[in-house]
């Protein structure tokens, strides 16, 4: 409470102590550094990405959606030790991350992901509880390099399948050995309660088994980097994963209980945590919908 209160009252005085706002000159103001050559770079309304710069250009985790994209090779190319992106991961296949991948695969680029991202990526998806649709990507802008288990960079950068199902079924992470420095994109929300995309595989259950499966991928040090929100480390994972695991458990015995999505909200399996985390209907919903496509005998 003490540092969120701080923080509220430090942004006006940040504000008078600033000139009047003038573009940004270069990409460090976009940027958060967690290294020499590691910065997690913030686009006003995007997801987080991660740009690691390196003799050969600059190495991205996710790429914001299509409508920064041009944005964000300005940004990169103007970090410290900045320039022309030569690899993308894409940690799931939704348009937060993805947006980037049509210009820098039209430009030859290399786009890295997991076979079940590029499968989504090549077909149309619609989300039956609001009807929002997707349109799969040209061809030339889905991931030209995919992997099932793990996979390793010349660098030593290591990435590997999140199996859990946490938000979807391509759920993937990737790790920077030298930083100790973990993206895990939208398999932890660092940011209100999470998006449950069960149409794409993700549940439940996935959530809170995910955040089990990072905590034998990270160590005390680990800086962890959500898709949205601050920097996360251990202690974060763990204390989401407790509370997962507590809505998990409701969720499931209201569903065998013969219970519906509507009787879940109501019952407000979330209630303790909702001052913090924001209004959980949405979430409650699609949490508990997951478990119909998961736990159902029928299903
Ligand atoms: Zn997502």
């Amino acid at each position: 409470m003490g540092g969120a209160a701080g923080l509220v009252l430090g942004a006006p005085v940040r504000g008078l102590a600033q000139a009047p706002a003038q573009p940004a000159p270069n990409g460090v103001d976009a940027a958060e550094r967690l290294d020499d050559a590691l910065f997690v770079v913030r686009l006003p309304g995007e997801a987080n990405i991660l740009a690691e710069t390196g003799a050969d250009g600059v190495l991205l985790v996710d790429g914001g959606s299509a409508g920064a994209s041009e944005a964000l090779v300005k940004t990169v190319a103007a970090l410290p030790g900045g320039g022309p992106v030569h690899t993308i991961f894409n940690t799931h296949w939704h348009p937060e991350q993805t947006g980037a991948n049509d210009l820098l695969g039209k430009a030859g680029k290399t786009i890295i992901a997991h076979e079940n991202t590029r499968l989504w990526l090549s077909t149309d998806v619609t989300w039956p509880w609001n009807g929002r649709r997707f349109k799969r990507l040209p061809r030339i802008a889905q991931p030209n390099k995919t992997f099932y288990t793990t996979g390793a960079l010349d660098t030593g950068v290591r990435y590997g399948h999140i199996p859990d199902a946490a938000h979807t079924d391509g759920d993937m992470f990737v790790y920077f050995p030298k930083q100790n420095v973990l993206a895990v994109g939208d398999v932890v929300s660092g940011q209100g309660w999470p998006v449950v995309d069960w149409t794409t595989g993700g549940w439940i259950g996935g959530i809170v088994g995910g955040l089990q499966r990072l905590q034998t991928l990270a160590n005390e040090e680990t800086r962890i980097v959500p898709a949205r929100g601050p920097v996360l480390g251990l202690a974060d994972i763990k204390a989401q994963a407790e509370m997962y695991g507590t809505i998990y458990d409701r969720l499931s015995q209201m569903l065998n209980r013969g219970r519906g999505p509507g009787e879940a909200v109501a019952a407000g399996p979330t209630k303790e945590f909702d001052a913090k985390m924001g209004n959980p209907d949405e979430f409650v919903r699609r949490a508990f919908e997951s478990l119909w496509a998961y736990l159902s005998p029928d299903a």
